[in-house]
């Protein structure tokens, strides 16, 4: 039984957990709202520590990051369980099921390193269900992984608490951060509420440490490709200045009777976002498409060609862009073996 992070002692062996905003008050014998941390006895356990539910290895731009080590193997692995219900999830098996009815291996920190470095990604992406509800687990992956010289990427919904994210920041390269909508949709579709402030100072923590960010929206028609919801997205990226990736909405779990958007409402988020000021933004979910592509901000020269989750041309020299020289923000080396790169 792994001890939680983050717990507070209240009265009557009540316990606060504060590794999510959500900050349940958890009574003994109870369990938080994610199904993943329960009162035994007056003290918060991880009851999902070290459960694995998926392993694969992925280019990077799927889990999705386009602007870091491009082209590149990732180990991508998944636990259980969520802090939010969205009614979208296309993991919903893994996120949204009682945990105790998931089929799951369990591998050492060390195991798992072996297993990156062998199929020689790059690191170890923590993605397909929360990852801040197995961090105990996590850390001590990431921590290996670091000495083994490979990187991490954490793919957060965002309601890890700052405290919680203190504690990994030591050991995250890069954050792959997903927004929802508009605060109403997170109420209506997402069963949580939204703390702007929250977002605004998570954020900034990433950035100001130094780690990589990309922000990633699903775009889900007629629910959350109103201008209230995008204008929000829109106003994080900015203060931010990272990417935007859309992904294209797939029909799945309690929302299934939608259709996934029209390019047309894919290109119009896309403008959207380009007209107000965001520098890369990008539409992912869809094989081949003008939208993939990386444009210089400067002079628009094309300067990264993507297909499928792939790299098919790259025209970046030294970090810059060969016509107008604009620093273009990457970070690591991309894998060019095989690519044009005239
Ligand atoms: S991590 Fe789970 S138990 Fe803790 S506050 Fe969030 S939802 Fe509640």
């Amino acid at each position: 039984m792994q001890e939680a992070w983050c717990q507070e002692k209240l009265t009557d062996k009540k316990v606060r957990c504060g590794l999510c905003i959500i900050g349940c008050a958890v009574p003994e014998g109870g369990q938080g709202l994610c199904r993943t941390r329960a009162n035994q006895d007056g003290r918060l356990i991880n009851t999902v520590y070290g459960r694995l539910s998926s392993f694969s290895t992925d280019f990077v731009e799927k889990v999705p990051l386009y602007h870091f080590y491009p082209n590149h193997r990732f180990l991508t692995i998944g636990g259980v369980g969520c802090n939010l219900h969205c009614r979208f999830c296309l993991t919903w098996n893994i996120t949204q099921t009682d945990p105790d009815e998931i089929e799951t291996d369990s591998l050492s920190p060390e195991q798992l390193v072996n297993a990156a470095a062998g199929l020689r990604c790059r690191g170890i992406a923590y993605t397909h269900s929360e990852p801040t509800l197995n961090i105990e687990f996590y850390s001590e992956v990431m921590e290996r992984a670091h000495k083994a010289g490979l990187v991490n990427v954490f793919a957060t919904n965002g309601f890890i608490s700052l405290d919680a994210f203190e504690r990994i920041s030591g050991f995250v390269d890069a954050v792959a951060l997903t927004f929802k909508g508009s605060p109403r949709f997170y109420g209506r579709v997402c069963g949580a509420a939204y703390d702007r402030e929250h977002f605004t100072s998570l954020v900034e923590a990433i950035r100001g440490k130094g780690i990589h960010l990309e922000v990633v929206y699903v775009l889900i028609p007629g629910e959350n490709d109103d201008d209230e919801s995008l204008h929000e997205l829109i106003e994080l990226v900015k203060k931010a200045r990272v990417p935007l990736i859309f992904l294209r909405f797939f029909p799945s779990y309690k929302m299934d009777g939608l259709e996934s958007p029209s390019e047309e409402s894919l290109e119009h988020a896309l403008n959207l976002a380009y007209a107000s000021g965001v520098e890369y933004a990008y539409m992912e979910n869809i094989f081949e498409h003008p939208g993939k592509n990386t444009y210089c901000p400067g002079c628009k020269t094309t300067l990264i060609e993507r297909e499928g989750y792939g790299i098919v041309s790259w025209r970046i020299k030294d970090k810059r862009c060969p016509e107008c020289g604009m620093e273009i923000p990457i970070t690591g080396e991309p894998l060019l073996k095989t690519l044009s790169t005239g």
